[in-house]
């Protein structure tokens, strides 16, 4: 008998690990240098953790042996309740904080406790893929906003409003943006707060990299915009602390919580489930959050990820047909090929060629959920000399691609 998987996986997929890692890891065992600029995992390029943040960590294996409260140790919750008050996110408390397996566990979680079968929920075009994975896999209906590459990748607020259904529950922010690298200015999240209010709707926001941060970009929560809204709020360790590895990461609900006592009923029995997040982890968070430096001096002029970032914008946009919006925050850039130098049909074929021509693998736009097969995201995390190697070899590349 044949095992088939099951239905509720149609149409979900995560392609910053597809099929094109999987043909990168074919070569790498077959002995090839691969330049992997996929995935958004500092440690590899060298990036480590503040050495405070490992102390705590093993300081605290001793009594982290056991399972923790399902929601997380206190010491930790009540740190991320001191970090969103910085923010500005009032009305909240430890209770409202659950502790998760990374960002990504809790997306799951807080998508599972909401959706029912054909129920809609607000996603940027493009996106962190595993927001529109989740939403299908928990049975919704993801409907995608599109987000305005010449307004500097902000969403566009009519284009948002016009997608709104009776179906409609949520709106997604993700904010610095996955994979644009944009920052969202108050205007914007006043105006997705303002639909949200109006429609009743609840507000996820993804604010993993809201301290990397570059240039004279400020990161403004939504949630301390919407005290009236009930928003949630995801934050990790994984980015600006270096630590994807410990896989810890946080959320806040916010708002009127007497609006989705079920919604809370829901999630708990989740939590719960799931016994807890990795303990380990969970002691890195409270030093990090009191440690306070976030990605510190590497975001700033001089330090390696600003520097990094400033190379591959400038080597990308001095490809002929190639332009990239300077990315304000976060980890990667986004660039357009233009449809006239570069007729692309299908993205994937193209970021395959890439990878078995010049051994340099990135991720084709398409798998960001953008409707058009013309752009692909690549990290901005090894060094300079790496970068100006991949990028050269990506110039080589397209230029052999435009000339048929
Ligand atoms: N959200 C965004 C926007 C991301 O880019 C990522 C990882 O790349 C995640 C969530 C998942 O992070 P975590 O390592 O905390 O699961």
């Amino acid at each position: 008998m044949e095992f088939t998987q099951s239905d509720k996986l149609t149409g979900v997929c995560y392609d910053v690990r597809g099929p094109v890692l999987d043909q990168a890891t074919k070569l790498e065992a077959a002995g090839q240098r691969i330049l992997k600029l996929n995935i958004g995992n500092p440690a590899p390029f060298g990036f480590h953790a503040p050495p405070a943040v490992l102390e705590a960590v093993v300081n605290g294996l001793a009594e982290a042996q056991g399972y923790s409260d399902s929601k997380g140790l206190l010491s930790a919750r009540t740190a991320a309740v001191r970090y969103a008050n910085g923010k500005g996110i009032t009305g909240i408390d430890p209770d409202g904080v659950y502790l998760g397996n990374g960002v990504s566990e809790l997306i799951m979680m807080s998508l599972q406790a909401l959706l029912n079968d054909g129920d809609e929920v607000l996603l940027p075009a493009p996106d962190y893929p595993l927001w529109t994975a989740v939403v299908s896999l928990c049975g919704g209906r993801p409907v995608h906003y599109l987000c305005d590459e010449p307004a500097g990748w902000m969403p566009d607020l009519d284009d948002m409003a016009g997608r709104i259904t009776t179906r409609t529950r949520a709106i997604v922010v993700i904010n610095p943006n996955n994979p644009t690298g944009a920052v969202y200015d108050r205007e914007i999240l006043e105006g997705i707060v303002e639909l949200a209010r109006q429609h009743n709707l609840m507000i996820f926001s993804d604010e993993i990299y809201d301290r990397i941060l570059y240039d004279d970009a400020e990161h403004i929560s939504t949630a301390a915009l919407a005290p009236d809204v009930v928003c949630v709020t995801f934050n990790g360790l994984s980015k600006a602390y270096r630590l994807a590895g410990f896989r810890s990461g946080w959320m806040v609900l916010s708002g009127p919580r007497t609006h989705a006592s079920s919604y809370v009923e829901g999630l708990n029995i989740l939590a719960n489930m799931r016994l807890c997040a990795n303990v380990p982890g969970q002691f890195a968070m409270r030093a990090a959050l009191e440690d306070d430096s976030g990605a510190g001096d590497l975001v700033l002029p001089g330090g390696r990820l600003h520097e990094q970032r400033d190379v591959v914008w400038k080597l990308l946009n001095d490809i002929p047909g190639v332009s990239c919006v300077k990315p304000k925050g976060a980890l990667y850039a986004f660039p357009r090929l233009d449809p006239d130098v570069y007729p692309v049909t299908d993205d994937e074929r193209l970021v395959l060629d890439l990878l078995l021509a010049e051994k340099i693998m990135v991720v084709q736009g398409t798998g960001f959920n953008w409707p058009r097969p013309d752009h692909f995201r690549i990290v901005t995390l090894p060094d300079v000399d790496d970068l100006t190697d991949a990028v050269g070899r990506i110039s080589r590349f397209l230029t052999a691609y435009a000339q048929g």
